[in-house]
């Protein structure tokens, strides 16, 4: 039976293709494809792993006391049970030789095949018994940690539908069906082997969405119920457009959205054409059009888009899912040098933003299970120890960052980027551990080059008091997504208020226009890198609105080029101030 769900837009495109749902605990788990002559290793390394897992719970029932409660040998004997289970072996035996996934993908897909069988017994101990599976597998992962993964690693091509129609074998595109990804969890799939994206909870601008945008494939988030609605293997197909997910799609839908698919297709490919084209509107004025990256290999992408510099490089992601990957907690001043100066190269002389790190919110350095912390661990995370208040809290890892990014413009040119600061004490300690910085690389005898320093403006108080920013900072930066966030009193990760979260906002547009105004009137360099940036539907009014440096994910930024061309901003200025002084901004905005 087909029917829809709706959430938010991510990433444009038609993605269709079959579900693979992820338990939010397991995203981490690797997922790629195998080749046909490795089935039987990788089936032997399950064994090894599901094996020596018995051993394990074998030895734990030996060792156990005489007056040991009856329900503890019990258990073990279920998990011993679940081990052996039919269902559980045929079925990874199945992903991994019907479909070529990976051990550890083929373990999690079928235990999800199985979890929902237990969702849906009437008997409550039964019922219960799913926990036991989650543990027993979870087991299992952790002796294949320990195990060397097979090198080779195949990625399918997208395909289109007629493709699809011929072809319904192993190599049919994969879409992630997940409760929840975390941004440095989804990070990992910059190289998947996934089509699409579906999570059921975030915003429209959670940094979960912002990876996935970045992957340049199509994603909706917010699908609320997703996760429960949609089974592994179902067919679905997600209009990252319109933030809408059809499941079990009739022969008529799939004919409708695969037209859909190469309309999208053609239209990327006329778009690729603009790469050259200088950005300059019909009246002559000059844009510049940035990338947002997170890691320096973005770089590539970058250029691909002919971005003509880097406007917000988010060095936290080099920080992020480290202890799970066995790497230190922290990348110390060789690494940060390194990834930096990869990225200044990438860029082939032109200007990268290095932005000091932002954690905190919905970007933690480690996975909520590695913390062993839940939700309830701060109770307004956004509103906490985040970007510059984490690093001035910790002057030591901060100084190591400053002076990893000090280097780092001695090979090219870097301009230092500082996320939420409202206070001018933040600003005067940032100043003073800059100074400290270049101090200590002196006495070093190290290089470093000019370097432009910026500040996000992206808390209203912040916006409110730029005066004292352009006193201090050569260049600002809106960052609207927290912008927006902090002005509405809106969660931007929170799906079930994504309604409200409003870049059109009165509010918003004004402290969005007074931040350009008040840059442009002292002569310094104003850009917005948040979301609003990347936005077509948005570009015209921001360019009304006198901005002139826009920074987005490179997959954005041909579609706004096309937008910059064919505006002309003398006609743009008056309608603006109109947009601005409505109630309603939204509905004045098909006026252009
Ligand atoms: C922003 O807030 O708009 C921004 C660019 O920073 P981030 O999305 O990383 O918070
Ligand atoms: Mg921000």
């Amino acid at each position: 039976m087909t029917f829809s769900i709706h959430g938010s837009p991510v990433a444009r495109g038609i993605a269709i293709g079959r579900a693979v749902l992820v338990a939010s605990s397991r995203v981490d788990v690797a997922h790629y494809f195998i080749e046909p002559s490795q089935i039987e290793a990788e089936i032997q390394r399950l064994r090894v792993a599901r094996n020596a897992v018995v051993d394990e719970i074998q030895r734990l029932q030996t060792a156990m006391p005489k007056d040991a409660p009856h329900e503890l040998t019990a258990l073990l004997d279920v998990h011993l049970m679940l081990l052996q289970d039919e269902l559980l072996t045929s079925g990874i035996k199945h992903w991994i030789a019907d479909r070529l996934y990976n051990a550890e993908w083929a373990l999690t897909s079928q235990l999800e095949v199985i979890a929902r069988q237990f969702d849906e017994m009437e008997d409550e101990y039964l019922r219960e018994r799913k926990a036991d599976l989650e543990q027993v597998v979870e087991r299992v992962l952790r002796h294949m940690r320990g195990v060397a993964l097979p090198v080779a690693h195949s990625t399918p091509k997208r395909k289109t539908q007629q493709d699809l129609l011929l072809d319904d074998t192993v190599d049919v595109p994969l879409i992630m069906v997940a409760h929840d990804v975390s941004p440095a969890d989804m990070l990992q799939f910059k190289q998947s082997v996934f089509a699409g994206f579906v999570t059921d909870v975030g915003g429209k601008t959670s940094h979960t969405a912002i990876v996935a945008r970045s992957l340049d494939i199509p994603a909706v988030v917010g699908a609320r119920l997703a996760s429960q609605l949609i089974r592994q293997d179902d067919w679905i197909i997600i209009d990252g457009e319109a933030g809408v997910v059809i499941v079990d799609p009739s022969p008529i839908i799939l004919a409708e959205y695969g037209f859909k698919q190469r309309q999208y297709e053609l239209e990327r490919t006329k778009l690729a054409r603009l790469r050259n084209t200088p950005a300059v509107t019909l009246d002559g004025q000059r844009v510049e059009l940035l990338a947002n990256i997170e890691m320096p290999e973005d770089a590539i992408g970058a250029l691909a888009a002919g971005a003509v510099g880097v406007g917000l490089f988010r060095s936290e992601f080099l920080f992020m899912g480290r202890t799970q990957s066995g790497q230190s907690r922290m990348p110390d001043e060789e690494e940060q040098y390194q990834a930096y100066v990869r990225a200044v190269h990438g860029m082939q002389g032109m200007p990268v933003t290095i932005r000091t790190v932002d954690v905190g919110a919905d970007k933690q350095i480690e996975s909520r299970h590695d913390q062993g912390l839940g939700d309830e661990a701060h109770l307004n995370p956004a509103l906490g120890l985040r970007a510059i208040r984490w690093s001035l809290a910790d002057p030591a890892m901060f100084l190591t960052q400053l002076r990893a990014i000090l280097r780092a413009s001695a090979q090219g040119q870097v301009k230092l980027l500082i996320p939420m600061l409202a206070h001018a004490s933040e600003i005067r300690q940032t100043l003073a551990l800059l100074a400290q910085a270049r101090a200590e690389l002196d006495q070093r005898g190290q290089a470093y080059g000019p370097v432009q320093l910026g500040a996000m403006i992206e808390i209203p108080a912040a916006a409110l008091t730029l005066r004292i920013f352009l006193k201090y900072f050569d260049f600002l930066s809106i960052g609207t997504n927290d912008l927006i966030q902090y002005t509405l009193a809106i969660d931007r990760a929170d799906e079930s208020v994504a309604h409200l979260y409003d870049p059109l906002h009165p509010a918003v547009l004004q402290l969005v226009a007074d931040t350009i105004a008040q840059g442009q009137a002292q002569g310094k360099g104003v850009s917005v890198c948040g979301e609003m940036a990347g936005d077509v539907s948005l570009t015209r009014l921001l360019l009304g609105l006198g901005l002139r440096s826009f920074s987005m994910h490179p997959s954005q930024i041909l579609a706004v080029k096309q937008e910059v061309l064919r505006a002309d901003t003398s006609k743009l200025r008056d309608w603006a101030q109109r947009v601005m002084a409505s109630e309603y901004p939204a509905e004045l905005m098909t006026e252009r």
